[in-house]
C-alpha cells in the first residue's frame, strides 16, 4: 500500500494509507532503516501485515528543522503589528522558501488592528516581487475563507515569528485543531511556542502541518545563493553580464535595471542589501 507519513510517535510512524484512507502505525523495515530518514510529509510504500514501511518515495522537497518533506506551500504568517510588521524579515522567509524549492505565500495577520490603509504599500511592494499578499484577521475572521480554499488539496506548513498568530489561524481554520494560542508576551516581545514536533493534520484534502515555532531562521546561504534565491530575482540574472552577478555594483545588471525603472519596488532591494550584509557579518 501506498501512504502519507503524518507523525513520528515514540519511534513508530503514523502512515495515512492513500488506497483505504485508515490509519496505520508502522515501522522501518530494518535494512531501510540506516539509508533514510523519514519525515511527516513522506510517501510510503508499506506492507499491511508486517505493519513496515518498505520504501519512501523521492522527495519533491523537504526541509529539516522542522523536519517535513512534500510541502506545497510554506506559509508566511507575518503581524501587521505585534509583533511590528517588518519587510526584512519576510523577504528573508521567501528567500527561503525559494531555496528549499517551496512555492511561499505571505499571510498578513491582525488587520483588525489597523486602518485598511496602511495595507496599501504591502500589497504594491510585493506585487513588484510577484507575489500576491493574503490578510487575515482571526479575530472577525476576514480573509479566512480565503485561506481555506487555498489550502484545498495542497500540503501546507505555517512559518513565522512567535506571536503572529499562527496557532489563532490554524484554530480559525479548523476547531479541531484545538492549538493553544499563546498570550503575545509585552515583557518579552514575543509569543510562546507549544509545538514540538511536526504533525500533518488532513484538512480540505490536503494537509496542513503543525510545527515547532520557525522563531530563529537562519539563512545558511552564500552570497550567490541569495542572489539567485532572492524573489522574482530569476526573471532577471540569467540577462545579466556577469554570471555570478550579485546586482550590486556590477555593469549590465539586470536586476539594477529593474530597479531604476520601478520594476521591483526599492524596499524589497533594501532587504536584499541587508540579506547581502548578514552574510559578511557572519563571515560564511
Ligand atoms: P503564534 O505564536 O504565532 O501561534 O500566535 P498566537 O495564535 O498564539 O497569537 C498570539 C496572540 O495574538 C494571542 O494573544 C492572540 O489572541 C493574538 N491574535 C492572533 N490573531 C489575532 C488577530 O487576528 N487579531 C488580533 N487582534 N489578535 C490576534
Ligand atoms: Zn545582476
Amino acid at each position: 500500500m501506498k501512504g502519507i507519513v503524518k507523525e513520528k510517535t515514540y519511534g513508530k510512524y503514523k502512515v495515512l494509507s492513500l488506497d483505504n484512507n485508515l490509519d496505520y502505525l508502522l515501522t522501518i523495515r530494518g535494512t531501510l532503516k540506516r539509508e533514510k530518514n523519514i519525515f511527516a510529509g513522506d510517501y510510503v510504500v508499506f506492507d499491511e501485515g508486517n505493519l513496515t514501511i518498505e520504501d519512501v518515495l523521492d522527495r519533491k522537497n523537504f526541509l529539516i528543522r522542522p523536519a517535513i518533506a512534500n510541502l506545497d506551500y510554506l506559509i508566511i504568517v507575518s503581524s501587521i503589528i505585534q509583533p511590528l510588521f517588518s519587510y526584512d524579515l519576510i523577504f528573508k522567509y521567501l528567500t527561503y522558501a525559494n531555496s528549499r524549492a517551496i512555492k511561499p505565500i505571505i499571510v498578513i495577520s491582525k488587520i483588525d488592528l489597523v486602518d485598511k490603509s496602511v495595507l496599501d504599500e504591502i500589497i504594491e511592494v510585493f506585487k513588484t516581487y510577484d507575489i500576491h499578499t493574503y490578510f487575515i484577521s482571526s479575530k472577525t475572521k476576514e480573509g479566512i475563507e480565503e485561506i481555506k480554499n487555498l489550502l484545498k488539496g495542497k500540503i501546507s506548513a505555517f512559518m513565522g515569528q512567535s506571536g503572529v498568530g499562527k496557532s489563532s489561524l490554524l484554530n480559525c481554520l479548523d476547531a479541531s485543531f484545538k492549538r493553544e494560542e499563546g498570550e503575545y508576551s509585552y515583557a518579552l516581545g514575543r509569543g510562546k511556542h507549544q509545538t514540538k514536533e511536526t504533525i500533518l493534520f488532513p484538512f480540505n484534502e490536503g494537509f496542513v502541518a503543525d510545527t515547532p515555532g520557525f522563531s530563529s531562521l537562519e539563512l545558511n546561504l552564500k552570497k550567490d545563493e541569495i542572489a539567485k534565491f532572492f524573489p522574482s530575482f530569476d526573471r532577471f540574472y540569467p540577462d545579466c553580464e556577469f554570471f555570478d552577478c550579485l546586482h550590486i555594483r556590477e555593469r549590465n545588471c539586470k536586476v539594477k535595471d529593474s530597479l531604476n525603472n520601478n520594476v521591483i519596488h526599492k524596499i524589497g532591494y533594501e532587504s536584499y542589501l541587508k540579506l547581502i550584509q548578514d552574510v559578511d557579518t557572519f563571515r560564511r
